[in-house]
């Protein structure tokens, strides 16, 4: 039977649970105060680097993210099809530098790690890597290589999802201005907010997808969402005059980065108009979303330690967003106790861009009634942190 569903939030997460739902049959309206992608998700790097990204455990976020980059060629696919808009996914791999020799031995130590997570990754030597990533620094020792992992535009994937919600029907209320949301709605009806442009929006069910803002919905949820942004600054040098051909990479002299490449303080990722893109800052300035000279100048000051043709260049963009932080690191995915109308997908802080399918997937069961496994119900109930008294302590 097809539901109302009601997404608050339009960025990649609500836009991904607005897909997934559309997809399912059900009548799907996404709140959005400002602009479709206009926050955290239109500022991404779009890397999908769980091995590269995540620590050394392989813990209930880790699997969640292997499970979503499992799921990425094949959701994206879809989305390209019925928006016929690409989103760019990249399968570049990843290339994890040591530019020292006492970087080495953590690499190792990741390498194994890695493999044992079915990664394919290999530790390439100093000759096979200059074949590899030409424009390296020549004294690089060695790199971890992970063929698995890639990249989309994460702009073009959020413009993409958002033609292919409107293809199915999905309303989309953008510039919705602020929004209110009563905790127990008027003579029991079905859960409702209250909006400064369109009035009452209501549905059979709410999700909550407000990102770094979701701790606004703590009264809807009676029970506090301790998400709070972290700034990301970031910035990319324009290469795309490097080819005669106008081609990105295609003529031997062309500056051109193959894969994402990490190195202990940045990474570097190309993209196929030919922006070096480079990230990224991590500081808490709250709701500031604003560039600043020290944010950016570390990336400008390690660009060339690791491409030393970019010295003395400076980057042609720049721009922040706020990630959506939780204490534990861990997103908020799932339904409030006793009220099964109402879910949150929120606090995917440094990796939402990558978890877009598989929080869709688990949002998508849980509107149809089903219960998540006893792993993520524990490890990303949204309530977690309610219940653990950790409220407060970040
Ligand atoms: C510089 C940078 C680089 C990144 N690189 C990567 C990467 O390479 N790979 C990766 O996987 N992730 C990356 N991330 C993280 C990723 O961008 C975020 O995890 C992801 O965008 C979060 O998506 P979201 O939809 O939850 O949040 P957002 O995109 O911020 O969307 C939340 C939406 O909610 C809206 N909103 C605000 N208030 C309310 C309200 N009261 N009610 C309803 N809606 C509201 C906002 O306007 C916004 O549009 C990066 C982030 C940054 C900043």
């Amino acid at each position: 039977m097809s539901r109302s569903i009601v997404v608050l939030g339009g960025g990649i997460i609500g836009l991904s649970c607005a897909f997934e739902a559309a997809l399912a049959g059900d009548a799907v309206t996404v709140v959005e105060p400002g602009r479709v992608g206009g926050q955290a998700s239109g500022a991404a790097a779009g890397m999908l680097a769980p091995f590269t990204e995540n620590g050394e455990q392989p813990d209930a976020f880790f699997r969640l993210c292997l499970n979503s980059l499992r799921r990425y060629a094949e959701w994206v696919s879809r989305i390209e099809e019925i928006s016929g808009l690409c989103a760019e996914l990249t399968a570049a791999g990843s290339l994890t530098v040591a530019l020292h020799e006492a970087d080495l031995q953590p690499l190792q130590a990741r390498l194994a790690w890695q493999r044992r997570f079915g990664a394919n990754a290999e530790l390439v030597g100093p000759g096979r890597l200059r074949e590899m990533e030409p424009r390296l620094h020549p004294g690089a020792v060695a790199a971890l290589y992970c063929p698995g992992e890639s990249h989309v535009h994460a702009p073009k994937l959020v413009a993409a999802l958002e033609a292919a919600c409107r293809r199915l029907g999905v309303r989309l209320l953008e510039h919705a201005g602020s929004i209110a949301a009563p905790r127990d709605p008027v003579g029991g009806a079905a859960p409702a907010v209250e909006t400064a442009a369109y009035g009452r929006v209501g549905g059979d069910a709410l999700v909550v997808c407000a990102g770094a803002w979701a701790g606004a919905y703590a009264e809807l949820c009676g029970f506090p969402i301790p998400v709070h942004p972290i700034r990301g600054q970031i910035c990319a040098f324009d290469l795309s005059g490097g080819s005669e051909t106008g081609a990105v990479g295609s003529g031997a002299d062309s500056e051109f980065v193959r894969h994402m490449v990490f190195s202990s303080q940045a990474y570097w990722v190309q993209k196929r108009d030919g922006r070096l893109v480079c990230g990224a800052s991590e500081d808490a300035a709250g709701y500031d979303a604003s560039v600043t000279a020290r944010g950016i100048g570390r990336l400008t000051r390690w660009t060339p330690r690791v491409f030393p043709f970019l010295d003395g260049r400076a980057p042609a963009m720049t721009w922040a967003g706020l990630r959506p932080a939780t204490v534990d690191g861990r997103p908020l995915i799932g339904a409030v106790p006793g009220r099964p109308e109402v879910l949150l997908a929120a606090g995917h802080y440094r990796n939402g861009i990558l978890l877009g399918p598989a929080t869709a997937a688990m949002v998508g069961s849980l509107l149809r009634g089903e219960q998540p496994h006893l792993e993520a119900a524990t490890s990303f109930a949204p309530d977690r942190f309610a219940r653990l008294g950790t409220v407060g302590g970040r």
